[in-house]
């Protein structure tokens, strides 16, 4: 399989835009009508999200070796759209058929082989891993929202009650979907795993958001929402881990390290756990009753919260970052880091300028954030932003 060409090939197609996707969806539910209904009635947000995944997988098809877990979380996670073996091969037809149409003449045997060479192996570790996953957990979980508190504008705290019990370690996040927007979305547990197997959501308002506004402001105890299996292990504390902890959370990405927080207070273990919580304004921390409790119960915690703006650079918004190096030299401790793209990004350059080993910082990866706020208000910047390409 010739990888540079697969590669090449996928960046001549992608220059193409929006109209990428538009043939792909075309040529699938015309192909495979049936397959329509796995996808949101409103396909504006979907737009790219799919085929850039593929055409971004396939042609990293040389790195098999470290997609495998990502692959196979996908292929378990891919069940909550009730998608079969039978539908890979028509997704990998469609996909042909749009690289082939963008390629034109530049299109040959040898590459096409190559494809699809590329995208079977793919299919196959994702199909594997759904067939594997079938007799341990169902495809998503019917969960009761008992709990439901505008805590700020645009947060809400939700409390939900799975119908069966929905495995999940503290620091990963689930799928969720409700029932009248046929999307699903990720979002982080704020909690350690309970006995009563209740899960706690913190979901801010994505302006124009699909899923959070209807979390947010339609949506109310009594409601059923749709939850799938748990992904990511980018924020889960190692099981024999002991090392002291620096949190460092903006916006709702404080909800994965609180459950983390509850996890060190399950475990009894004798770490220190120092917080830093940003937000853009006091106004904003949204959990303060219950960093309060948390804090006041366990002596090996401290939580500060940072918000304002940064008096060193002009229109911005200081870090939690920037305020705990401030504070203190942290360089023994492990490090979780989560928030929007723009202050992970910043989080982790900081931290590796300040001599903190790749080992010892983690985080959810790039462009996997969409929690807060933008800390980046600068005039003329929006006021809000996340890794889908729009404004919030
Ligand atoms: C691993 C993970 C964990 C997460 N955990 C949390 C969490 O704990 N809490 C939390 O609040 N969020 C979390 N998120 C973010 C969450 O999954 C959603 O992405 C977020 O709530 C927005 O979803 P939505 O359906 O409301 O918005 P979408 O409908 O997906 O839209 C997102 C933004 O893009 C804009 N947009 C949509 N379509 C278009 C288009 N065609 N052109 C231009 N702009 C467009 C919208 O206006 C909106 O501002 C997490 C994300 C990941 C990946």
């Amino acid at each position: 399989m010739d990888v540079p060409r697969l590669k090449q090939s996928w960046s001549l197609v992608a220059a193409h835009g929006d109209q990428v996707p538009l043939y792909f969806y075309s040529t699938l539910f015309l192909a495979y009508p049936e397959t329509r209904q796995m996808f949101p009635t409103n396909m504006a947000g979907q737009r790219d999200r799919l085929v850039t995944a593929l055409g971004h997988i396939v042609s990293q098809v040389d790195q098999l070796d470290r997609l495998v877990g990502f692959l196979q979380d996908l292929g378990v996670d891919h069940r909550k759209f009730a998608v079969r073996a039978e539908h890979y091969p028509a997704v990998g037809e469609a996909l042909l058929a749009t690289l082939r149409h963008f390629l034109a003449d530049q299109w040959t045997d040898e590459l096409a082989q190559d494809w699809a060479a590329a995208y079977g192996l793919v299919a196959k570790v994702m199909t594997e891993a759904a067939q594997a996953a079938e007799s341990v957990s169902p495809p998503w979980w019917a969960a009761e929202v008992v709990g439901h508190e505008r805590r700020a504008f645009d947060v809400a705290v939700l409390t939900l009650r799975p119908q069966y019990l929905l495995p999940f370690t503290a620091g990963q996040s689930i799928g969720v979907s409700h029932p009248a927007v046929r999307a699903w979305r990720y979002y982080s547990p704020a909690n350690a795993p309970r006995a009563d197997g209740t899960v706690e959501l913190h979901v801010r308002a994505a302006p124009g958001g699909a899923v959070s506004s209807r979390l947010v402001y339609g949506c109310a105890v009594g409601d059923q929402v749709h939850l799938a299996a748990p992904v990511g292990d980018g924020l889960t504390l190692g099981p024999a881990g002991s090392a002291d902890l620096l949190l460092l959370a903006g916006g709702t990405g404080w909800a994965p390290l609180k459950a983390l927080v509850e996890q060190v207070a399950a475990e009894g273990s004798r770490r220190r756990v120092d917080v830093y919580l940003g937000a853009r304004s006091r106004s904003e921390f949204y959990d303060g009753d219950a960093v309060e409790k948390l804090v006041s119960s366990h002596p090996w915690l401290t939580v500060t919260q940072v918000a304002g703006l940064d008096l060193n650079r002009p229109g911005e918004f200081v870090f939690p970052v920037d305020r705990a190096l401030a504070d203190g030299d942290w360089r023994s401790r492990h490090v979780y880091v989560c928030g929007s793209d723009d202050m992970v990004s910043h989080t982790v350059a900081t931290l590796t300028r300040s001599g903190f080993h790749a080992g010892q910082v983690h985080h959810e990866g790039l462009g996997r954030h969409w929690y807060g706020a933008s800390w980046r208000t600068a005039a003329g910047g929006p006021a809000i932003s996340d890794d889908s390409g729009g404004a919030r």
